[in-house]
């Protein structure tokens, strides 16, 4: 679960760590407003989430509360488009207005779960903010990463190291260890899959602070937090995701033209593979569980529909718990409600199979059943190509 930079720097700014004065605006009045009380000189920042804002225009420094308010006007309701956005790119709500702050010199910082050692791992380079992807690739060296060991945590000394290694010296030095320090207990405390501040500054007046801020919550740990979903914006979600996620059904969006309903992942990613073997582009990996009900066929057949992308559909089931016939009535339900007219091509297998098949072969859909996987996958590509 991803937050936005200003809810980011709420959760940092408890643990102590500073951020420069700011004020979310729902509105350009408001942008106006945050932006006079700040005395005019002001960044205004597009709250998506996605990062790359800066080049793509969704930061801007302004001069007077007037400027800040046409900012506002302009970005309010676009479709912000980042190289993390994809093309669609995202649409603004929300903009932080914050007073300027001058900055000397620019860091990155982060902490993240190393899924390789299953630890925590720290990250700062002394060059990067905005270009730190590039720094990463052209000169690894730069940067600096610590692995954390669980049992004994971060020491001061491993933060003081990596603050001597940015290069800061005497009392900056000691605020950075500090910084680092609250910046794995955020890590710890929070769930985080990801804490990351880029840039940490170094100001003019040479103060330590928090520019930017990106958190992931671990979605595993929600229950343990009962204040994450109302911090979710949904806006920033796809439509149909958020459907999904209601029922409890894994779906992401691919972009080709096949929907496919399937139970359980593996099977899922098999279905895709043969899928793109004979030729296909699946349009979206719908996983509907291993024990899924007639209800929640009949959602994910209804949110495969409702992407109009789709071109026909494949339903790759696999009936153990479930049974073949059980899951055929969840189509034919869903399909006769919102009058189906696409071609479905459905590959069933396990108990009550036949009875299944029968359902749907008379239930005077356009569907056919294939034989075996390969049978079936080639039946939904070549009906389309
Ligand atoms: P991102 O591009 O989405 O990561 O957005 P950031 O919040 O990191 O902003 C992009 C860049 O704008 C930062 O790396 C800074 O260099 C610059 N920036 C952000 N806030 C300020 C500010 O208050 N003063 C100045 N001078 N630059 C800022
Ligand atoms: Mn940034």
């Amino acid at each position: 679960m991803n937050l936005h930079e200003y809810q980011a720097k709420e959760i940092i700014a408890a643990y102590g760590i500073p951020i420069p004065r700011g004020r979310v605006a729902l509105t350009s009045d408001q942008v106006e407003r945050a932006a006079k009380e700040f005395g005019g000189r002001c960044v205004v920042k597009a709250q998506i989430h996605a990062g790359g804002r800066g080049k793509a225009g969704g930061v801007r420094l302004v001069h007077h509360p007037e400027q800040a308010q046409d900012v506002g006007k302009e970005l309010f309701g676009k479709r912000l488009v980042t190289h993390q956005t994809g093309p669609e790119g995202l649409k603004v709500r929300r903009i932080l207005v914050e007073e300027a702050v001058e900055i000397a010199r620019e860091f990155y910082l982060s902490i993240t779960l190393d899924r390789a050692s299953s630890r925590y791992c720290l990250i700062a380079s002394a060059e990067g903010g905005v270009d730190i992807e590039e720094v990463a690739a052209k000169s690894p060296e730069k940067i600096h990463i610590l692995t954390i060991d669980p049992f004994f945590g971060l020491r001061p000394y491993q933060a003081r190291q990596i603050a001597l290694a940015l290069g800061l010296a005497g009392s900056l030095c000691e605020d950075c260890v500090n910084l680092i320090l609250n910046l794995y207990r955020v890590c710890l405390e929070k769930d985080c899959f990801l804490a990351e501040i880029n840039p940490l500054v170094v100001t003019k007046a040479g103060w330590l602070m928090a520019m930017d801020a990106k958190i992931t919550f671990d979605d595993n740990a929600i229950f343990r937090h009962r204040e994450y979903p109302d911090m979710m914006d949904y806006s920033q979600l796809d439509p149909l995701e958020i459907n999904a996620g209601k029922y409890d059904l894994a779906y992401i969006k691919l972009d080709g033209t096949i929907g496919c309903l399937v139970n359980g992942a593996g099977l899922a990613m098999a279905t895709l593979d043969v899928l793109k073997e004979f030729g296909g582009e699946p349009a979206n990996f719908l996983d509907v569980g291993g024990g899924a009900s007639r209800e929640k066929v009949a959602e994910a057949f209804k949110i495969i529909l409702q992407d109009d992308d789709v071109k026909g559909i494949f339903v790759n089931i696999f009936g153990g718990i479930m049974r073949c016939d059980v899951i055929a009535q969840g189509i034919i339900e869903a399909a006769n409600e919102v009058h189906c007219p696409l071609p479905i091509v459905v590959r069933m297998d396990g108990s009550r199979v036949e009875e299944g098949k029968k359902l749907l072969l008379e239930s005077g859909l356009n569907v056919q059943c294939g034989d075996s996987l390969g049978d079936a996958a080639q039946r939904i590509v070549s009906m389309l190509s």
